[in-house]
């Protein structure tokens, strides 16, 4: 019986035996091994660190280089150039402490900037039209910004055309919400509420205030039956400049006018004028505007000390008719 229960012990005593030395070598391999991989993966780390350390200190070097070879191009810098730039800096510091507002006053204008140029000033009046984006695309092809006095269109196309006339950095100016001269010109209350509709349409369109105007018909249309003194008188008081035109291309001819014809138009008058405000039509049936329109900014760009520029507030207005002061 005590042999035969030896016997059953012994088996167990054995697997026990066995279990531990099993635990035994998984200690020694996990003490030994767990180590060494451990090893091997902060070796892989440092060659890792090691290499972005030397690509970090080649940048460092390529920089340091680069700064030498800064100062070294500095020396070559003409002394008028350097007086330029230390006008500049001490100017910055003058106004240091000036308010964006003030910055914006100390900017200077096209008009300062260009002193002493030709300046030509390619407005479109009606628009937007089916015509926009072909006058649009042919501006941005020769990078010249105009005006565009525009009515008030509704629907997504349209105003799609006006944030892009803003976007592109042409001047949006209006030109009456309706174009009807009958309800436009029939009493300066009737003006003025046309006015500010396109105004705050206009703003709500594309973020820009407007403040320059175009009378439908010229400010000395013979559609107003009320003298255009007081409509002027209006936009005055609200802070808005009229602008009418001393060259006209005659798009809008009775019959259609040619490609030639329009470019005639323009090229023969702008040479007599040392500013000219050009009247041209963005209106879907005003074809050959577009056709000629590149020909004519050509002709203008190979004219010696000239400049085209978008018409603002600070534009000398041309005006047909005469605002008194007192207005
Ligand atoms: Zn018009």
């Amino acid at each position: 019986m005590d042999s035969n229960v030896k016997s059953v012990k012994s088996p167990q005593r054995q697997k026990r035996v066995k279990r531990l030395k099993k635990i035994i070598v998984a200690t020694f391999f996990t003490l030994m091994i767990g180590p060494s991989i451990l090893c091997v993966i902060f070796a892989i780390r440092a060659a890792h660190y090691k290499s972005a350390l030397k690509e970090k200190t080649e940048e460092l070097n390529y920089y340091m280089e680069l700064g030498s070879e800064a100062d070294f191009v500095e020396e070559e810098i003409p002394d008028a150039l350097m007086q330029v730039a230390s006008n500049v800096e001490t100017s910055i510091k003058k106004h240091e402490n000036l308010s964006s507002d003030d910055i914006k006053k100390l900017s200077l204008s096209d008009e300062e900037l260009y002193e002493g140029y030709r300046k030509i000033y390619l407005t479109f009046d009606d628009g937007p039209s089916s015509n926009t984006d072909a006058i649009l695309d042919i501006l941005k092809e020769y990078d010249v910004k105009a005006t565009f006095f525009v009515v008030r269109h509704e629907g997504r196309n349209f105003e799609r055309l006006y944030r892009r006339i803003v976007d592109e950095g042409h001047s949006l100016g209006m030109h009456s919400c309706t174009h009807v001269y009958s309800d436009l010109y029939s009493n300066r209350d009737a003006f003025m509420e046309d006015t500010n509709s396109l105004r705050n349409f206009l703003y709500l369109v594309t973020g820009a205030e407007s403040d320059i105007y175009r009378f439908p018909g010229g400010s000395t249309n013979r559609a107003s039956t009320v003298d255009m003194h007081e409509f002027a008188g209006a936009l005055k008081d609200e802070g808005i400049v009229f602008f009418d035109w001393n060259v006209s291309s005659r798009d809008a001819t009775a019959g259609g006018a040619s490609r030639q014809s329009i470019i005639d138009n323009v090229t023969r008058e702008i040479g007599k004028h040392q500013e000219s405000i050009v009247l041209f039509h963005d209106l879907g049936s005003k074809t050959t505007t577009v056709e000629a329109l590149p020909a004519i900014i050509e002709y203008i760009q190979s004219m010696d000390d000239t400049v085209m520029l978008p018409i603002t507030r600070e534009t000398d207005p041309i005006q047909f008719l005469s605002v008194k002061e007192d207005n």
